[in-house]
């Protein structure tokens, strides 16, 4: 052991809770998981632990999948690694395919990355030398609009786009000047009384147009948006018409619309890609988590046949590249679990236990004076906690009423996972948790689900 081994040997010893991993609670490690098997993670201390969010909306076939574990053995028997930039793969070709042929050929091309971060900022990369490509180049298009409260990523592009405030405060001074954010579709807080849904898309619409004419129709290069939000408001499905009309906006000014379907695509909504219900194609589309369940990281820029076509007449190349860029064993693990899930029919699963999961929820806590919305699409649920159910006043955001709810669904009594949200941290919205389980649960697992939520939910609140 040399001097840092020594060093590390001692602290442990001291403190048995020491972990060199730089855990985002800096001072607390949470709990340790040692083995996943079907929808439950089983913890060192042999703590069993329903998992009712999938880590952050990403397991979605559960843990411990023979048929894809056998993928992954497969490709790695085959070959593990290679530079994609100097080759290509099979897994990486049918993976490509495969995402494009579910999009009835709406959309052209797929750029294959780690992560949903690294998704985003391809999509901005690609977005902007589009422009420069066109056949009459415009090059005055380099800002982006995003959405307030919006998450896109940690890194400074994608932290940049999107609009979380407490995650940028540090770090506002080396973020892109060049974005701009206008307000989320979110209905249970921002639509008036008295103001049909109709008008308050109108609202949004107009909003975007303004912020179109105050940077200039030049400048921009695209609209990005969450179909459904994510953590940011904790699953608030886009009003109808809402999304068709923000693209009607962006194409009115040549400017690009990307969605980022992170959380929301892969189908987690009931349909593979959630913009199949809005009735309207994105330019870019953003992908991971349900790409890879969890088993291999793996994330995609989906690029239409706009984009596409232009880079293909123009310089021929996409000025990017990553080293585990179409990564073999990733892209196989994705393959198999997008054959599981058409196999299986877990859309069909989703879509029918989705609407099971969000009656009993209001059955169930609707009524609670501290639940002020319940909201969601497929299975993909957000609950939203407030103090006062009236007037919506959300919890001082002090009180993180929603970490607290996540902690206590981790105690031994209790044992499911949620996922606390993140807007409240912005002190606009209420404490929310995410429920989002597996595209396979039973109708029981649903009750179950709904079971423990209340007994979490009224250990807390009352
Ligand atoms: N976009 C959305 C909507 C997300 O929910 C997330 C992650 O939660 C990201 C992007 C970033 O993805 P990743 O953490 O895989 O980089």
């Amino acid at each position: 052991i040399g001097a840092n081994g020594v060093h590390h040997v001692e602290k442990a010893q001291k403190n048995e809770q020491y972990s060199s991993v730089l855990h985002q609670q800096v001072k607390q490690q949470p709990p340790k998981i040692a083995s996943g098997k079907g929808n439950y993670l089983l913890s060192s201390t042999g703590a069993s632990i329903f998992d009712a969010s999938c880590g952050a909306a990403v397991a979605c076939l559960g843990h411990g999948n023979e048929r894809v574990k056998d993928a992954i053995v497969r490709q790695l028997d085959q070959v593990a690694y290679c530079y994609l930039p100097f080759f290509t793969t099979e897994p990486a070709e049918r993976l490509a395919r495969e995402i494009v042929d579910s999009t009835d050929g709406r959309m052209e091309k797929v750029f294959i990355v780690s992560s949903g971060t690294e998704a985003n900022e391809a999509a901005m990369k690609i977005a902007r030398q589009y422009f420069t490509e066109l056949p009459e180049p415009q090059l005055t298009r380099t800002k982006f609009i995003g959405r307030k409260q919006s998450y896109h990523g940690n890194t400074l592009g994608s932290l940049s786009i999107g609009y979380h405030k407490a995650r940028r405060a540090i770090y506002e001074p080396i973020l892109s000047q060049n974005t701009s954010q206008v307000s989320p579709c979110y209905p249970y807080r921002d639509q008036k009384d008295g103001e049909t849904t109709e008008q308050y898309v109108a609202r949004l619409v107009e909003e975007l147009e303004l912020e179109f004419q105050k940077l200039g129709p030049e400048t921009v290069c695209a609209f990005i948006a969450e179909t459904m939000s994510g953590t940011s408001l904790g699953f608030v499905p886009p009003a109808p018409g809402y999304l068709k009309a923000m693209k009607e906006v962006c194409s009115r000014h040549g400017a690009l619309f990307i969605l980022d379907e992170v959380m929301v695509g892969m189908g987690r909504t009931g349909t593979l890609h959630a913009w199949e219900q809005e009735d309207v194609v994105p330019d870019l589309q953003t992908v991971a988590k349900g790409l890879g369940a969890g088993f291999i990281p793996i994330g995609a820029l989906i690029v239409g046949k706009k984009v596409a076509d232009t880079l293909f007449k123009g310089s021929g190349a996409f000025v990017h590249s990553q080293t585990y860029q179409g990564h073999p064993v990733a892209c196989a693990a994705a393959y198999e679990v997008q054959q599981i899930i058409k196999e299986e029919k877990l859309l069909e699963n989703t879509a029918a236990m989705g609407e099971k999961l969000g009656k009993l929820l209001k059955e169930r806590i609707g009524d609670h004076k501290n639940v002020g919305d319940i909201r969601g699409r497929g299975l993909a649920w957000g609950i939203e906690f407030v103090e006062d159910k009236v007037s919506k006043k959300p919890f001082p955001p002090e009180k993180k009423i929603s970490t607290l709810i996540h902690l206590a669904g981790l105690q031994a009594e209790h044992g499911i996972s949620f996922i606390p949200g993140s807007g409240s941290a912005d002190g606009r919205s209420g404490d929310v948790i995410l429920i989002s389980p597996a595209y396979n649960v039973t109708a029981e697992d649903v009750e179950m689900i709904v079971e423990k939520t209340e007994k979490v939910v009224r250990g807390i609140l009352g």
